[in-house]
Order: C-alpha cells, then sequence, then structure tokens
C-alpha cells in the first residue's frame, strides 16, 4: 500500500476509525506510524520525542533551562515552547507554530515534520497525515455539509455548451505544502504552476471562464477551495496534485474520481459519476498520447473531489519522489507538456458531449 503513498491527499473515507494517526519516514525506511496527534490552532501537534525518534534522532527536555534541545547533523538544535524559533549555534530556524506543551509533553505541529525537520537532517522526510485537521473556519459547523448538498443539487443547464466554465483547484498552499520531494520540492508549488499554465491554456483556447480555487501561495478553507464549483457556469473540477512514494522507483500519472455509484441508484445519483469518469478517461487518453505514463484509474472517496454530481477528477501529476517524474515537473517544458495533454483531453471531452447534445 505505500507504493501508492497518498500523503497529500485529505483521505476523508466515510468508515475511517476516529483514531488520529500520522506517519513519518526517511527514504528507504518503513513508516513509523504516530498515534498521539493533537488538533490546536487549525493543525496537528505531535510530541517532538517520538517525531525525532521516527528518523533515528534524540532530544530531551531540559526543565532548569527551559530548553528542549536535540542533536542533528548541523548541530545542537534548540527549541522552547512559546517560541517561534529553533536555534542552532547562531542560527534562529522559524517555525510557523510556536511548539506547547500538552498532555505534558513538548508538541511540534505537523509542519515542523514537512519543513523544519527535512533542513536540519540534510534528507527528504515523507509525511502523511491520516486524520487531517480540516480547515472550517470557527462558526462554520455544517457549512461543508451544506455546500455539498449544494453542489449535490447542482444541475446543468441541458440548452448551455457542455463546458461552460470550469474550476482549477491547485491543491495545498501556504502552510500546507503537500508532498516534499528531492531536492525540497514542494507539492504546492508544481500544484499551482500546472493550474496556471492549463488556465491560461483553456481561457485562450476553448474561451471558457476559469476560476481558480488559489492563485498564490496561501492555504485554502475548504470551503474557499469548492466556493468555484458552486458557480452556476462551472461544470466541471479539476484538482491538480502531485505525489511522494517510499520508491524512488514510483511513477506516473494517477488519475481518481469519486466513487462510482452502484447500478440501483444510477437513475437517482449515478449519472455524473459517471461523467467523472467519462472526464478521467478523456484526459487519461491524451495524457497517453503525449507519451506519458498514466496508470488505473482509481475511485476513492477524496475529499478535494466533494461530494456533489459536479464532474471531477483529481490528477496525481506524477511522483516528486521520482527522479523523473520530478525533473518534468520542475521544467516549464515538461510543465507544458503535461498541462498540454490535460487541455486535449479536458477538449475531447468537451467535444464528445457536444456530439451528444447535437
Ligand atoms: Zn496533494
Amino acid at each position: 500500500m505505500y507504493r501508492l503513498l497518498l500523503c497529500c491527499f485529505f483521505l476523508i473515507l466515510t468508515c475511517q476509525p476516529a483514531a488520529a494517526t500520522v506517519e513519518i519516514a526517511l527514504s528507504g525506511h518503513p513508516p513509523v506510524p504516530l498515534t498521539e496527534v493533537y488538533q490546536r490552532e487549525g493543525t496537528s501537534f505531535l510530541a517532538v520525542d517520538d517525531v525525532l525518534a521516527s528518523v533515528g534522532l534524540v532530544g530531551r527536555w531540559y526543565s532548569v533551562e527551559h530548553v528542549y534541545k536535540f542533536k542533528t547533523p548541523r548541530g545542537t538544535a534548540v527549541m522552547s515552547p512559546g517560541s517561534q524559533f529553533i536555534r542552532i549555534g547562531g542560527d534562529f530556524i522559524p517555525l510557523a507554530h510556536k511548539p506547547r506543551f500538552i498532555d505534558s509533553r513538548l508538541r511540534v505541529a505537523e509542519d515542523f515534520v514537512t519543513g523544519n525537520l527535512q533542513s536540519l537532517i540534510g534528507q527528504t522526510v515523507y509525511y502523511r497525515n491520516l486524520n487531517p485537521v480540516l480547515e472550517e473556519e470557527p462558526g462554520e459547523e455544517g457549512s461543508l455539509d451544506r455546500l455539498f448538498a449544494f453542489l449535490l443539487s447542482k444541475k446543468k443547464s441541458t440548452s448551455a455548451a457542455v463546458l461552460r466554465g470550469i474550476e482549477i483547484d491547485p491543491g495545498h498552499g501556504g502552510e500546507d505544502s503537500g508532498v516534499i520531494g528531492l531536492g525540497g520540492i514542494k507539492e504546492k508549488a508544481v500544484a499551482l504552476d500546472a493550474a496556471r499554465r492549463l488556465e491560461k491554456l483553456v481561457k485562450m483556447q476553448m474561451g471558457i471562464p476559469v476560476y481558480m480555487s488559489r492563485d498564490d501561495d496561501y492555504a485554502l478553507t475548504w470551503k474557499k477551495r469548492f466556493e468555484p464549483a458552486t458557480r452556476d457556469d462551472v461544470d466541471a473540477l479539476i484538482s491538480i496534485h502531485a505525489q511522494g512514494a517510499f520508491s524512488p522507483a514510483a511513477k506516473g500519472v494517477t488519475l481518481f474520481v469519486r466513487p462510482q455509484k452502484q447500478e440501483s441508484d444510477e437513475a437517482a445519483a449515478g449519472t455524473k459519476t459517471g461523467e467523472s469518469l467519462r472526464l478521467a478517461n478523456a484526459l487519461k487518453a491524451s495524457l497517453a498520447k503525449e507519451g506519458l505514463s498514466v496508470g488505473d484509474i482509481i475511485e476513492a472517496p477524496l475529499l478535494p473531489l466533494g461530494r456533489g454530481d459536479l464532474p471531477a477528477v483529481l490528477i496525481e501529476l506524477g511522483y516528486l519522489s521520482n527522479a523523473e517524474d520530478k525533473s518534468r515537473l520542475t521544467d516549464s517544458q515538461g510543465l507544458d507538456q503535461v498541462t498540454r495533454a490535460l487541455y486535449a483531453g479536458l477538449k475531447a471531452y468537451a467535444d464528445k458531449q457536444k456530439e451528444f447534445q447535437n
């Protein structure tokens, strides 16, 4: 299962157990699960002792000095609760969240693992949160459900053109880097770069509006992320990600759609799920035609796909842990090749739908 490490995913399975778990691993090592996960400030906090142990480091709390020290290849690192910095010698490394004592253990936010830790030990750290905090704004309780209810009732006008507009959703953003791959490349940056190129192609060549969930490097609530999809003229959602795996050999594009509905309730709500699959098939065909390796289309209940009837496909553009994929996704020509293929797939899907209407 780790070959297909969906560490960037917000896997929301209805049958998911309530216990929060994260996994941390160094390249070539089996992942270490941590089960003590505290949700604070809209993120997950982990015991610093557990985090360090998972990558072979040791540290301890000095109660008199009121600091926590641990040895790294760069020297002894010092952190303290309430301080926004880690100190190594004369260097001060900023932390996105201050460490804090929760249940009598010093804990760090998960961005310590995905950001600071990698630079401290000088190698890639894979991190996967199986139960991430849903970034709902305070007082928004239930609003995501209402949003999905809205998407579920979204009806496409049969008289209008098939694709009147689309939402492109570059995954992650801001403090949420997504996967961190070879050379420290961040998934959020790759996703945004690819999304912008696709946006441009669709606007220029299809002449339809494109709504981006984000157009820069900032975090989004789920509500904000899906907001463009609720527009009346949005007829498809494309979510763009890239993934990482423990095995450097894992590579290629992967497409995800919502789980297919059972035949029995096809009449009620199944048709649009079929649309998602049709869109995914069109994208897959054009990616393959462009010479990119594409795996099977996977049906999974991923939150970024929403839960409504809007045709939606989540694309993992490749593995940032694989040298070949990584160089394609960090190269302008490589990204153009991928986005050209995505555009061609989208166009083929739209043309096919027009045929059906005529
Ligand atoms: Zn992702």
